[in-house]
């Protein structure tokens, strides 16, 4: 998400006048796009300021700006207790940033945080800052409706919108003519996708079927998909076509009904446990991945064993998992108590890395033997003579492959694995 909104920011100065450089001394405007999803993600930012401060000394004329979830959050508070930062804008108002740092150049501190129910930055053509010219991410909305209680993104991004369909498929025939070959829709719930033009209502399937037919060529992933509103049509869109990636992120959060309940996701167990039945069942071969948060409030050791089950039910290909973060002005941290001891959340946290890795690694072993077409994005970082791509399942492959180079896809018959990756050769 912050990596295509930094790409919009980028596109936005660009046209403005302005350009990037490689290195940091010679800015004359800095921008610290940042996340406050979790609390060390902010305490992440207030340690890349300190690095930076220095810079500030050597370059009077130097402006440093604050962008993204964390300026939402606090506001003027961050121009007033951080005197580094001269810059505070909120996601929804980057169309400003070259006025506001005009104004910054004239010494003032400026800020604009106000949040909107139309801007999805549709006409913006992002910057692509990948380096590997082969994926690509798409923003196809921006906000969340949901109001899961532990989380902030409803109130620093936002109410939910969706960004028009003929937009999102320019977007996307532009990126498959530079020569990408994979692009990743995105947005907080891209189930509830949703564009009404000329009394005809475009859903997230629609959209998917259009972005897929712009090219066979082309691989479709999207994220994140809500438990709640994954529909069987999503799924046989994605089965009827090879190119739309068999992989989805299907976030429990928790395997235990009473927490979910409490966490506001809207769905049970049960209910999640039947959509991941309806994905194996439709797409065959369908990798599933998860977030889980450990330690919710009231959180049981029966309840973290529930989701250890379910963890271990679903046989998750890949996870991130986390600490419950307690986040000022959610509705956990109004109406509930975050009473999991700290040393308890570390645990059960452990305890589910392990369980994961394992269930990752038998995933891969899994695959062993198998044949796979593989996109290819680049030389591998570990073994640089090897080349380095994906399957569709979005499991890393390192293989041998002179004579062919990044965007080419080839068929790879895995050989054996390691704890990360996958070890082929060309068939
Ligand atoms: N919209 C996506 C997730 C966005 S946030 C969804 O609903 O799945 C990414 C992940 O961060 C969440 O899935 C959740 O696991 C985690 N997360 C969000 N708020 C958190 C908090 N307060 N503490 C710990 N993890 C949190
Ligand atoms: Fe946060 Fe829930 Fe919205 Fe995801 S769906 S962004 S977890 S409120």
């Amino acid at each position: 998400m912050n990596v295509a909104d930094s790409e919009v920011v980028a596109s936005i100065l660009k046209n403005s006048g302005f350009t990037t450089t490689e290195e940091i001394k010679d800015a004359g405007l800095i921008l610290i796009n940042t996340c406050s999803i979790r609390d060390n993600a902010e305490q992440r930012i207030w340690g890349r300021l300190r690095e930076i401060g220095h810079l500030k000394k050597k370059n009077r004329d130097l402006k440093i700006g604050i962008i993204g979830c964390m300026a939402e959050r606090l506001k003027e508070k961050l121009l007033e207790t951080e005197q580094l930062v001269d810059i505070v804008v909120g996601p929804d108002a980057y169309r400003e940033l070259p006025g506001l740092v005009a104004e910054a150049e004239g010494g003032h501190k400026v800020v604009n945080v106000l949040l909107s129910h139309e801007e999805t930055y549709a006409d913006i053509s992002p910057v692509r800052m990948d380096k590997n010219g082969v994926s690509s991410f798409v923003s196809i909305m921006r906000g969340c409706n949901n109001m899961c209680a532990y989380c902030v993104v409803p109130y620093v991004r936002g109410a939910e919108r969706s960004r028009d369909h003929e937009s999102i498929i320019r977007e996307v025939n532009e990126l498959f003519s530079n020569g990408y070959r994979e692009v990743t829709l995105l947005g907080q719930n891209v189930d509830s996708y949703l564009w009404k033009e000329g009394g005809h209502d475009t859903g997230f399937p629609e959209l998917l079927e259009r972005v897929a037919s712009v090219d066979p060529l082309l691989r479709v992933r999207f994220s994140t998909s809500h438990p709640k509103d994954i529909s069987d049509e999503l799924l046989h869109t994605i089965a009827r076509h090879e190119n739309i990636c068999r992989h989805i992120h299907l976030p429990a959060q928790s395997g235990s009904s009473r927490i979910l309940e409490l966490m506001n996701r809207e769905y049970s167990r049960e209910w999640y446990m039947d959509r991941v039945n309806a994905i194996k069942r439709i797409i065959p071969g369908c990798a599933i991945s998860t977030d889980m948060i450990a330690g919710f409030c009231t959180e049981t050791d029966d309840d973290h064993k529930e989701s250890l089950s379910l963890m271990e039910w679903a046989g998750y290909d890949f996870a991130y998992m986390f600490k419950y973060s307690e986040r000022p002005g959610t509705k956990a941290a109004r109406k509930y108590k975050d009473d999991v001891p700290e040393e308890v959340k570390a645990e059960r946290l452990t305890e589910m890395i392990a369980l994961q890795n394992r269930l990752s690694s038998r995933s891969k072993k899994h695959d062993v033997g198998k044949i796979f077409e593989v996109l290819i994005e680049g030389s591998s970082k570990r073994s640089p003579d090897n080349l380095s791509g994906r399957t569709s399942q979005n499991k890393v492959v390192v293989f041998p492959g002179k004579g062919h180079q990044k965007g080419d896809y080839v068929i790879v018959r895995i050989e054996r694995c390691t704890s990360a990756t996958l070890l082929g050769d060309i068939i």
